[in-house]
């Protein structure tokens, strides 16, 4: 049993209780009790840690990723003259480059205090093998297309192999499910079998919803609705899918998704970079969507830094609808924990500092001059809860735990060699890019109706 002693712990339980001076116990892999710490006898025994000047609070969930080794180098591009040039990595991906891509980002996200995290990739085996011994929690959706000339990502098949091979892997921190780039990209028959998998080996389903209007334009030309409509068209909406982006999208694509119980994952700073726009995220919670948190990887954020999506997130949402109410810290810090379990179906098991969860934990060490001064009011409590949203980075982490075990202790990683992670990242990624030059000929006319 680990005792965890002196924190100021925010659960983000359902009354987002916030502890002074609280305990936390973790045995094995699970919490075995919160309270504050005069309420909460420590066991006989208990490894007992100090976390005096430290925030404690639930791990962040990122819940739509994607890895990669190439970053900051395809820029000031719509997002529909940037696929095309995306399209390039994944034509030149190896098994190699998709390692070094996992290790380097999973280092990356564990650092800044994330301990779940939604990537779509591909090679997702490695993935798997990177996260499962690095001890990050993943959910895996392989980018799946078969239209041509989209049909160089993964299939059907190569997923539901990677089902087998590594679905509840380690303790059942790796999540395998059934993924699916986009209606433009995957046919009406590889939804179908995603939908198929889903059935018979009861794994989630994550794809992208629409990212920018002129997709959208296309959608409707094409295919004569919506793509949330075509979604539901298809039989696809449902509470075990998630939906990366969703810029685009009406009043009434919101219902469909609310009524089917499927949660969007909202990713603010890819959507500005690449000239999307900004998502109504208020009005799809007034709908009754579920609205998570990603970063949408490196490629296009171009760090992955929950804590700074959360700052952007509530500020373009602020902008948005001219409120300075609209999205406070409590809301945000919901967003990227809570919601993001209930996007992965795991709102009973991670995502906030209750009995009975995994421990899924991070600290923050309060001894930065950008979080001081600490203070206590009736209103909010402390001041700390805008602090960890408007003010905090995700280098101030200290300590990140995932299923009980210590994975980063004084910001480093225990799991794994960092500077072995960062040469090889550098080989691999001038390789890569070499190769993905090399391949420019090959460039596709972006998608236009
Ligand atoms: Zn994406």
């Amino acid at each position: 049993m680990k005792a965890l002693v002196h924190a100021i712990v925010f659960t983000i339980d359902d009354n987002d209780t916030i502890i002074p001076d609280g305990t936390v116990l973790v045995d094995g892999d699970r919490i075995a009790a919160v309270g504050s710490y005069d309420s909460i006898p420590i066991p006989r025994g208990s490894q007992i840690v100090d976390c005096t000047g430290h925030v404690l609070m639930p791990g962040l969930i990122d819940t739509h990723n994607h890895s990669s080794l190439i970053r900051g180098v395809d820029e000031n591009l719509d997002l529909v003259d940037w696929l095309p040039v995306y399209d390039l990595e994944h034509r030149t991906c190896t098994p190699s480059d998709a390692r070094q891509a996992y290790r380097l980002g999973y280092l990356e996200c564990l650092l800044n205090g994330t301990t779940t995290v939604q990537d779509m990739h591909r090679h997702m085996d490695q993935a798997a093998q990177v996260a499962g011994e690095m001890g990050l929690r993943v959910f895996l959706a392989p980018y799946a297309a078969d239209v041509p000339p989209y049909d160089f990502f993964e299939t059907s098949e190569s997923n539901e192999q990677l089902i087998r091979d590594w679905h509840g892997a380690f303790n059942g921190r790796v999540q395998i499910e059934a993924g699916i780039e986009d209606v433009f990209y995957s046919s009406e028959r590889m939804y179908a079998r995603a939908l198929d998998m889903h059935e018979r080996y009861g794994v989630r389903i994550h794809t992208h919803g629409p990212e920018h209007p002129e997709e959208e334009e296309t959608s409707r030309k094409r295919f004569g609705m919506s793509i949330i409509e075509l979604l539901h068209h298809r039989g696809f909406l449902g509470d075990y899918l998630s939906l990366g982006h969703c810029v685009p999208i009406s009043r009434s694509d919101m219902d469909l998704i609310a009524e089917s119980g499927a949660s969007i994952c909202h990713c603010p700073i890819s959507a500005a970079k690449l000239g999307c726009g900004t998502a109504p995220v208020r009005d799809m919670m007034e709908a009754g969507v579920n609205v998570s948190l990603g970063s949408d990887g490196p490629i296009d954020n171009n760090s992955m830094d929950l804590f700074q999506e959360m700052k952007f997130a509530s500020l373009m949402q602020k902008v948005r609808y001219m409120d300075a109410k609209a999205f406070d810290a409590k809301t945000m810090l919901r967003m990227a924990t809570i919601n993001g379990a209930r996007t992965l179906g795991m709102e009973h098991t991670i995502g906030s500092i209750e009995a009975g969860k995994k421990a899924d934990l991070i600290t923050i060490n309060l001894n930065h001059p950008s979080l001081r001064p600490i203070c206590w009011n009736k209103k909010d409590d402390t001041n700390l809860i805008w602090a960890l949203v408007f003010a905090m980075q995700g280098n101030f982490v200290d300590t990140v735990m995932v299923d009980g075990q210590v994975l980063v202790q004084d910001g480093h990683l225990l799991t794994a060699d960092e500077d072995d992670i960062l040469q090889n990242a550098q080989r691999q990624g001038e390789d890569w890019m070499r190769r993905r030059d090399a391949a420019m000929s090959q460039l596709l006319e972006p998608i236009r109706d």
